[in-house]
């Protein structure tokens, strides 16, 4: 049987530019689009043009794309003619694929925010519409606040969607703006739309204020929407928008909507996702959510022995779809509750062919299960247990050595009479024969260390130049009679692959150092750096 069309919208660049702390440079818009179109999204929202100078320039030209651009703004605002709103003729002028309008659902809003009537309101939608189309551009009238306004007055909410419809626009989509409507609410309403207006001109737009935005897109999807739209990581204003990352698998892996729907996406698009995922975050300049479905570090990590051997002979035990669909992978985690099958298949993940009945398999357990008693924590530090077990069966070359750090914090009265805290790391090494000394400013001690160490390599440098930290996390650790301080980093390479390391020590220096170096070597590890 012929499977039927869905099509998906990606609103990251326009909604999804509503959260706090993120603020796209048009080089940012560029390469999250250019992402977007490589995975296959039929409609990217890039932004409001005539709102900002960046999205303005966005549109100000051409951007060949496979997906179909497209320029959200308001409807011709009341009491005006189309042709004279400045802002709908801004609109109509961008160089987009298509335009989607924002109209207001919900009498209430009509009244209150527009201080218009409902009349005005659909003859808005309509000229705007007609313009767009006299324009030959493809339209979509995104109809805000659709659910509480078709709670509210049904009729009015489904005056507005159907204005647009019967002017020939492509989409309506039922936007849920504030994220308080339910899944089986979701499901009602657009079931009763879906009666009016075909199901292939419907899309849902969901918020996740009760964290049900993607149970609410599939919800509308089952009642005959066939329009999701949403934005990569969930991101969006207060709690975000439905997680196109989270929607996307879920339509391809499981049956229940695989078998129904075909979208865009290609089995090898998907295979990128966990990619895509992390290079939107490395581009905010923030940290992955570990626990993310599908594409998160622990997305598959298991943690319990028994578990792990079972998962070691049949994947299926305990995993609901395979981690290389969505390009994410398999992780046992090697902890205090780990068995020896946890740390064979660790092992076998990294490379390190062993027999399982080599005695070094035990050994290496014992070791983890003694350093984590003191604090380490090498379920988060895959590098650092990868680094010890390296160097328990002698497989880790020597690269250098550190003969001395010194790292000196001072506050003073600048030039300007104010007071500021300057700190400086001065550290000693040896690479071979040659000695290097390395000093560097940081805006703290651990960023001059940092900086310092990776100042000078000597034959080594450019195997770490591609090196980044990521992440720097501190936990106090209240064992035995003294507290001690546990560090784990999170680093990235120019591949795009993360790694985290752990320090644990007394003194949050000593601790940082130890994580520091333990990511240097790592990377050194996997550039393939000769000993
Ligand atoms: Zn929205």
């Amino acid at each position: 049987m012929a499977r039927e069309r869905l099509y998906l919208f990606d609103t990251t660049l326009r909604d999804g530019a509503q959260m706090n702390g993120v603020d796209f440079t048009l080089a940012d818009k560029l390469v999250i689009a250019r992402m977007l179109d490589e995975l296959g999204i039929d409609y990217i929202e890039a932004g409001y043009p005539g709102a900002n100078p960046t999205d303005t320039n966005f549109f100000a030209e051409r951007r060949p794309m496979q997906s179909r651009l497209t320029a959200f703004g308001m409807t011709r605002r009341p009491g005006r003619s189309a042709s004279n709103d400045p802002g709908l003729v801004a609109l109509l002028d961008a160089k987009a694929d298509a335009i989607c309008f924002v109209a207001k659902a919900w009498d209430y809003h009509v009244r209150v925010a527009l201080e218009t009537t409902e009349e005005e309101m659909l003859a808005s939608v309509r000229d705007s519409v007609r313009a767009a189309k006299a324009k030959g551009r493809e339209v979509l009238l995104d109809c805000e606040h659709f659910f509480d306004g078709y709670k509210a007055k049904p009729a009015f909410a489904l005056a507005c969607a159907k204005a647009a419809y019967d002017e020939g626009a492509r989409w309506v989509v039922l936007c849920d703006t504030n994220g308080g409507t339910l899944p089986h609410e979701v499901e009602r309403i657009v079931g009763e739309v879906c009666a009016k207006i075909p199901g292939d001109h419907v899309g849902i737009h969901a918020h996740n204020d009760t964290e049900q935005a993607v149970a609410n897109s599939f919800a509308a999807v089952r009642a005959g929407a066939r329009q999701i739209q949403g934005t990569l990581n969930g991101l969006g204003e207060r709690c975000g928008n439905a997680n196109l990352v989270s929607i996307i698998p879920t339509l391809k892996l499981k049956p229940e909507y695989d078998d129904k729907f075909e979208i865009s996406v290609s089995n090898e698009a998907l295979g990128r996702l966990a990619h895509v995922s992390h290079a939107l975050d490395e581009l905010l300049n923030r940290a992955a959510d570990r626990h993310a479905p599908y594409v998160g570090e622990s997305a598959f990590a298991t943690k319990a022995g028994i578990h792990a051997s079972a998962i070691m002979k049949e994947p299926a035990t305990y995993e609901h779809v395979a981690p290389e669909r969505v390009g994410n992978k398999r992780k046992l985690l090697v902890s205090d509750q780990a068995g020896r099958s946890n740390v064979l298949a660790e092992l076998d993940r990294i490379g390190l062919a062993i027999d399982k009945n080599d005695p070094r398999v035990l050994r290496l357990l014992d070791e983890v299960k003694e350093r984590e008693a003191t604090g380490y924590a090498y379920e988060a530090a895959d590098a650092s247990f990868d680094l010890l077990a390296r160097r328990l069966l002698g497989q880790l070359p020597h690269y250098f050595d550190v003969e001395k750090f010194d790292v000196n914090v001072e506050q003073r009265n600048n030039a300007k009479g104010e007071r500021i805290t300057v700190s400086q790391a001065v550290v000693k090494l040896k690479v071979g024969d040659d000695e290097f000394i390395s000093v560097a400013e940081g805006i703290g001690p651990v960023n001059a260390l940092d900086l310092a160490l990776r100042k000078d390599l000597g034959k080594y440098q450019s195997f770490i130049t591609g090196l980044e930290l990521t992440d720097y996390r501190v936990r106090i650790l209240n064992g035995g009679t003294q507290a001690v301080t546990r560090v784990l980093i999170e680093s990235t390479d120019e591949t795009g692959d993360r790694w985290t390391t752990v320090g644990v020590s007394p003194n949050i220096i000593d601790a940082s150092f130890q994580a520091l170096m333990d990511s240097i070597v790592y990377k050194l590890v996997k550039s393939g750096a000769p000993a």
